[in-house]
C-alpha cells in the first residue's frame, strides 16, 4: 500500500454557519436509517420520494454536518417540503429529536435564501407577531381588504387558506377577567386572537365556568412557535420573554391552540441557556395547559357524532388524543374517528401559503376522511387545521361544521 493510500480521510469541515443554532450531532447520529418512520411521513407518503422522508432529511442534515455537502437548493427544497409534524417522532423506535432537529436545520437555511423570500418572511415573523399591535393592524388591514374583495387579486391556494377576519368581532375586545378562583391566564396568541374571537370568549368561559378566575393579558401576543418553526428562534425567544413576563403570577396557563400548548410546554428549553429567564421560562412552562387537560366543568347535552381531528401537536407533541374524545363525551358528543386520523392535514404553520400543492392535496385527503365518518360536525383544536379543514371542506362542498372544542361546552 502507497502512503497515499494509508493516509485517513481528510476530516472535513461541517457546513452549518457558526453562530446559528444547528442539528446536533448528537441528535443526527441517532437515527439508526430503519425507516420504520417512512409510512409515518405525509410527504414521503404523497411523493414516494427519499428526499421527502424523514430519513433522508436527516441523511441530508448529516451530509451537512460532515462537510459532504452545503446547504444548497436541494437542501432548502427538502427541509422546506417538511411539515414539522413529527409524526416521525411518534413512529421512531430510536427516540430521534426530529422536531427540534428540522427547526434548527430552519434557523441554518433562513439567512441562505434569497432577499425575495426571505424578505417577507422576516417582516411577519421577526416584526410583525413580536407586536401585538402590529398583529392587530396587520388583521384590520387583512380585514378591509376581504371587505373590499381585493384579496381576490391574490394567488387562488393562499386565498384559500387566509383565515376570514371579521371587522366587528375585532374590533371587540375580550373581557379582561371571568369568574373567580385560583388565576388562569388565557394565551391571546396571534392567529387565534384575531380570527377566532369567538372561540377565544368560549375559552375564557370554560374556564371561568370551572372554577377558575380566567384572565386575559393586558398585552396579549404571540408565543413565537410559528417564529421557531421556519427560522426565527431569536424571535421566538424574545417573544417566549415578553408571555413569560405577563404569565409568571398566574397558577395556570391555559392555551387553546395545539401548536401553541406544545411550543409554550418547551420554553424552559428554549431559553435554558439563558441563566435569568432560564428558571423564569422552565418555572411558567410547568404551569402550561392545553384547554383539553383541563378538569373542565361542562354540561352534556345530545349533541350527536363529532368526528375527531387530532392536531399534530396534540398527538405527536402531547399525546392529547384521548383528551379530546373525553371532553367530547362529557359535551354530550360521540366521537368518530377519521380514517388516517394522525395524519396531518396539510396546516402546518405557513405549509399551505409556502407549499401549496403539497398542502391542498393533504387538504382534500383530510375532507374526504373526515365525510366518510358520518358526522355533521368535526372537533379541531388548533387555528391552522380548522382553517385548512374547513377550506378542504368547502371545496368538496360537504356541509360538516369545523368547531372548537370550546365552542362545545356549555
Ligand atoms: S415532521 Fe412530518 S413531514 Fe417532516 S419528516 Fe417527520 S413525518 Fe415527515
Ligand atoms: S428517524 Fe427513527 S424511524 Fe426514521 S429512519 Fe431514523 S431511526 Fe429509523
Amino acid at each position: 500500500m502507497s502512503d497515499e493510500e494509508l493516509r485517513p480521510p481528510p476530516i472535513r469541515p461541517s457546513q452549518w454557519r457558526a453562530g446559528i443554532e444547528a442539528p446536533s450531532e448528537e441528535d443526527i447520529v441517532s437515527c439508526v436509517s430503519c425507516g420504520l418512520c417512512l409510512p409515518h411521513c405525509p410527504t414521503f407518503r404523497l411523493t414516494g420520494r427519499e428526499t421527502a422522508s424523514p430519513r433522508g432529511r436527516i441523511a441530508a442534515m448529516r451530509a451537512v454536518q460532515e462537510g459532504q455537502a452545503t446547504i444548497d437548493d436541494t437542501f432548502r427544497t427538502m427541509m422546506d417540503e417538511c411539515l414539522a409534524c413529527r409524526a416521525c417522532e411518534t413512529a421512531c423506535p430510536s427516540g430521534v429529536p426530529f422536531g427540534r432537529m428540522i427547526e434548527a436545520a430552519r434557523a441554518q437555511i433562513e439567512p441562505t435564501r434569497p432577499l425575495a423570500s426571505r424578505g417577507p418572511r422576516a417582516l411577519g415573523l421577526k416584526y410583525v407577531l413580536p407586536r401585538p399591535w402590529a398583529i392587530y393592524a396587520a388583521a384590520a388591514g387583512m380585514g378591509i381588504a376581504q371587505a373590499l374583495r381585493l384579496d381576490r387579486l391574490g394567488p387562488a391556494g393562499a386565498r384559500t387558506t387566509t383565515p376570514r377576519i371579521s371587522l366587528p368581532k375585532l374590533a371587540r375586545p375580550l373581557p379582561r377577567t371571568m369568574g373567580s378562583g385560583p388565576t388562569a391566564a388565557l394565551l391571546c396568541g396571534c392567529v387565534m386572537d384575531v380570527a377566532f374571537r369567538d372561540v377565544q370568549r368560549d375559552t375564557m368561559r370554560a374556564v371561568a365556568g370551572s372554577g377558575y378566575r380566567a384572565v386575559r393579558p393586558r398585552a396579549g401576543g404571540c408565543c413565537g412557535a410559528l417564529a421557531m418553526h421556519y427560522g426565527y428562534p431569536d424571535a421566538a425567544r424574545r417573544m417566549a420573554r415578553d408571555r413569560i413576563a405577563e404569565f409568571e403570577d398566574a397558577e395556570v396557563v391555559v392555551v387553546n391552540s395545539a401548536g401553541c400548548s406544545n411550543h409554550m410546554k418547551g420554553w424552559g428549553h428554549l431559553l435554558n441557556d439563558d441563566p435569568e429567564w432560564g428558571p423564569r421560562a422552565a418555572a411558567v412552562a410547568s404551569r402550561v395547559r392545553d384547554l383539553l387537560e383541563l378538569d373542565l366543568a361542562t354540561r352534556s347535552r345530545d349533541l350527536g357524532t363529532i368526528a375527531c381531528h387530532d392536531a399534530c401537536h396534540h398527538v405527536h407533541g402531547q399525546a392529547l388524543g384521548p383528551d379530546l374524545r373525553r371532553v367530547i363525551r362529557s359535551v354530550g358528543g360521540q366521537p368518530v374517528e377519521i380514517p388516517g386520523g394522525g395524519r396531518c392535514c396539510g396546516a402546518a404553520g405557513l405549509y399551505a401559503v409556502l407549499q401549496p400543492e403539497l398542502s391542498a392535496q393533504l387538504r382534500r385527503q383530510k375532507a374526504a376522511a373526515i365525510t366518510t365518518t358520518g358526522a355533521s360536525t368535526v372537533a379541531v383544536a388548533n387555528p391552522g387545521c380548522a382553517i385548512q379543514i374547513a377550506a378542504g371542506l368547502r371545496e368538496i362542498s360537504s356541509p360538516i361544521r369545523v368547531v372548537h372544542p370550546a365552542q362545545l361546552i356549555r
